[in-house]
């Protein structure tokens, strides 16, 4: 059973924050009515390193246009961010803004009797905006999320944060053997100040 046809067997919520209803919009082609809505970000929108908090703010400007096929939902989503610097692993905070434009078709339209296999359908009247919102931000956001441009990250022999330790920071002797006659020589060197 694909994903689409296992979701249209569940009925949308209309009162879920993300689902949209298209009864207010005229079905004649051009018509278009605009919305702004503040939703709780879902549970687990996000990449491993860098995600949207659940149940934080997401400011949703919308655009719903009726075109022959169905609804084109074009929309900016605001919402903010928190993660860990893929370098330097320091926390991140940040706000990232995301733009979206998905046709919703018409649950009676059928091109040729098939639907699409990745066609996105208006359910009763209702639009369902968190797989559109989720796919957006998902492949928006950088898997490799950085605390700033240059950042130098860690110190790959002690794990020290370079941009702390300083361009000096650095080991001399990663070998334990060359740890051993390093010794010696700082042992000759103390006799000899002394
Ligand atoms: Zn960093
Ligand atoms: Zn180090």
């Amino acid at each position: 059973m694909s994903h689409e046809s296992r979701k249209a067997l569940d009925r949308l919520d209309p009162r879920a924050p993300l689902v949209l209803d298209t009864r207010a919009l005229d079905r004649r082609p051009g018509s278009m009515r605009e919305l702004t809505r503040t939703v709780p970000a879902p549970a687990d929108l996000g990449v491993e390193m860098v995600g949207v908090p659940e149940g934080t703010d997401i400011e949703l400007d919308l655009r719903l246009e009726s075109v022959m096929e169905g609804v084109l939902v074009t929309g900016t989503a605001r919402m903010p961010l928190t993660g860990e610097c893929a370098r330097c692993l320091d926390p991140l905070e940040d706000t990232f803004e995301a733009e979206f434009q998905e046709l919703f078709v018409y649950p009676d339209t059928r091109s040729g009797g098939e639907a699409e296999e990745d066609e996105r359908r208006i359910e009763g009247d209702l639009i369902d905006l968190e797989p559109v919102l989720r796919d957006t931000v998902v492949l928006a956001l950088p898997l490799s999320p950085l605390c700033r441009d240059d950042c130098p990250g860690l110190c790959p022999d002690c794990g020290v944060r370079l941009a702390d330790a300083g361009p000096d920071h650095h080991h001399e002797v990663a070998d334990p053997r060359w740890a051993a006659l390093r010794g010696l020589t700082d042992q000759r060197e103390e006799k000899q100040e002394g």
